[in-house]
């Protein structure tokens, strides 16, 4: 049976104090046992975090890293580093990477390489943009988007990755895919996976949809049979409603 899987991503959001109290918020709500809930919170914040977490059940991710890990990079942070502070997860791919700090599936590709080779597990983003959904393209880029920023791993590595499927029209915009747009492109990406791998794996990954999930409509998309949980911005801010979201199975 597949993970169900639901994550926060708080982006560039709360200073030390809020994501402090945003924590206990969270510590003292009652979350499904069977789902595993994760936090992306800002690299400032991780390692506060991760020990405000030990013994409870919400893990600690980052949000980005570089793909080397050491270096003349001012300003970055690399997988050794994560590791060290007892960050085990990494968001990788997320839309706003792609399109603010220009990150490419290529460039991807690499930080997937050196995310695996420090054994972090990662949450791979991708999704189509507007236009591309209007002329129709949405399968193939989100294909291609799999295929060069992923397919060049072992069948081995993919239990270490999770895919969050996100369409980029609907993140952070209030506009969410209908559950029947979401399990279509849930169930093409399976379909891409088993093309590639083989029906096993294609079944093992767990997929999660993101884009304005809210507590209102997250109980309808993860009850679609191919969507394993949710990557989670907005709401991920306030306790009750990240809360409602992760019992939303
Ligand atoms: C995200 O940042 O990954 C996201 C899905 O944001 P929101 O839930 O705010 O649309």
């Amino acid at each position: 049976m597949r993970k169900q899987i639901v994550s926060g991503n708080w982006k560039m959001n709360l200073d030390a104090s809020q994501s402090i109290e945003l924590i206990e918020a969270l510590k003292e709500k009652s979350l499904a046992a069977d789902v595993s809930v994760a936090i992306a919170t800002p690299a400032i914040h991780l390692e506060s975090a991760v020990k405000q977490t030990e013994n409870s059940a919400i893990s600690v991710a980052a949000q980005n890293m570089h793909q080397a890990t050491s270096g003349a990079f001012t300003g970055e942070i690399s997988a050794t580093m994560l590791k060290s502070i007892g960050v085990n997860t990494i968001l990788l791919g997320h839309s706003e990477r792609r399109a603010y700090f220009h990150e490419t599936d290529e460039l991807l590709a690499e930080k997937v390489n050196t995310a695996l080779e420090n054994e972090l597990e990662i949450i791979f983003c991708f999704g189509e943009e507007l236009d591309e959904r209007k002329k129709d393209r949405h399968f193939d880029v989100v294909s291609e988007q799999l295929r060069k920023a992923l397919f060049h791993l072992d069948a081995s590595q993919w239990k270490h990755i999770v895919l969050a499927y996100e369409p980029v029209w609907a993140i952070g915009t209030g506009e969410t895919a209908s559950p029947a747009q979401a399990q279509e492109m849930h169930a093409h990406i399976r379909s891409v996976l088993a093309a590639q791998y083989d029906h096993a794996l294609a079944q093992s990954v767990s997929v999660l949809y993101g884009g304005s999930v809210k507590p209102a409509n997250a109980q309808e998309i993860f009850a679609q049979p191919d969507v394993d949980g949710g990557l989670i911005g907005g709401a991920s801010l306030k306790a009750d409603d990240f809360a409602a979201i992760v019992n939303a199975f």
